[in-house]
């Protein structure tokens, strides 16, 4: 069977070797005679795979005892709510950064539970860029500041994060795991799974502990961080498969070797952004110094060449690289598990198109 490059956005690629290795042991999980999904989440071989999910993340985020690590289901857009909710006092504000549609999102949820200030936006800009750190000018006192490290629909990504006195709060739904960065410099991280850790429907929040005590009594115990915290994400029946891949996946990151899959996504990145730019066919949507390595957006000359682009592309097994619905134009999505060759095919294809078509 022939396995396509998948350049999706999200749920996307996973490494082959962990589909293969969730696959050898679906219906044996270890020599226990049933799956990992039909073991109970308060037995010992769950117990061992929700313990090295959290430990893997401990390790590579280099994550100090001041961090508790939680699996909550509801995807990132969960969170768009639970920060606001949990850590967004009575009579305070916070302070948000408004980067595009996912940042937009954010703001729409916080705004139902107090007082924002949109303290940089450039949500609209073409093409698409983060604000300048120097550009930003933090209310004091705020609760919090907001920022979505990497936008999955304009390919813009913060290269180098904001210093702030308030908790840093960050959505790296589409970047976690991809690049070195220091998690002690944020209060609270949350990712949606499904692109750089696994299957959809779950999030990962890394959050400082002395942040837990800010919620109030008052909201639902399920959307309480302290809850997930006390009981080890173990307060409901969690999504224990999605939390096995993600161990699985965590740990294809250790094997390899962090630094090593930072230098690999870099690379990626490197040889579409230079074949972007060799040629006047093809336009990047973002600003150089904010391009992503992760989502790469670019248009081509007319909406039908890009039309055609994306179907012969398919047709070369090249799926997904149809722009968001909301923006259109071409997207390549190359997380941590979207190999080299599928750039180098990327890459060859552009050239061939636009020899024929430029
Ligand atoms: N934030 C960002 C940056 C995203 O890319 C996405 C999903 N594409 C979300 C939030 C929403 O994630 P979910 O669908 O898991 O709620």
């Amino acid at each position: 069977m022939a396995r396509v490059f998948n350049f999706g956005a999200g749920p996307a690629a996973l490494p082959v070797e962990v589909l293969e290795e969730a696959q050898r042991e679906l219906l044996d999980f270890k020599g226990s005679g049933m799956s990992i999904m039909e073991h109970s989440h308060r037995g010992k071989e769950y117990d061992a795979v929700h313990g090295e999910a959290i430990q893997n993340i401990r390790t590579l985020l280099a994550l100090s005892d001041d961090y508790t690590v939680l699996f909550i289901q509801g995807g990132a857009s969960m969170q768009f709510a639970m920060v606001p909710m949990n850590l967004l006092g009575a009579g305070q504000s916070a302070d948000y950064v408004n980067s595009g549609a996912w940042a937009d999102k954010a703001i729409k949820e916080a705004k139902l539970f107090g007082k924002v200030n949109v303290i940089a936006n450039t949500g609209k800009d073409i093409p698409t860029r983060m604000p300048k750190n120097s550009d930003l000018q933090f209310t004091p006192d705020a609760a919090y500041v907001h920022i979505t490290s990497n936008e999955t629909i304009a390919g813009s990504q913060w290269k180098d994060f904001p210093r702030t006195a308030a908790p840093l709060v960050a959505d790296m739904s589409s970047d976690i795991l991809s690049r070195p960065f220091d998690a002690g410099q944020f209060g609270l991280i949350y990712a949606g799974a499904q692109k750089n850790l696994g299957p959809s429907g779950m999030a990962l929040v890394v959050m400082r502990r002395d942040l837990l005590d800010r919620a109030p009594a008052t909201i639902p115990t399920m959307l309480k961080y302290k809850t997930h915290s006390e009981e080890n994400s173990l307060y409901n029946t969690p999504p224990t498969f999605a939390i096995y891949v993600l161990m699985l996946v965590t740990r294809w990151i250790l094997k390899m070797g962090p630094q090593t899959l930072y230098k690999q996504n870099a690379e990626k990145a490197g040889r579409i952004y230079h074949a972007l730019d060799a040629s006047a066919f093809y336009k990047a949507t973002a600003v150089k110094e904010f391009r992503s390595d992760m989502n790469i957006t670019f248009r081509l000359p007319t909406e039908a060449l890009e039309e055609q682009f994306i179907k012969e592309a398919s047709k070369l097994g090249m799926k997904g690289l149809k722009g968001h619905r909301s923006v259109g134009g071409v997207r390549a999505s190359i997380y941590n598990a979207f190999p080299m060759a599928g750039v180098d095919a990327l890459v060859a294809f552009m050239k061939e198109f636009e020899k024929k078509n430029g």
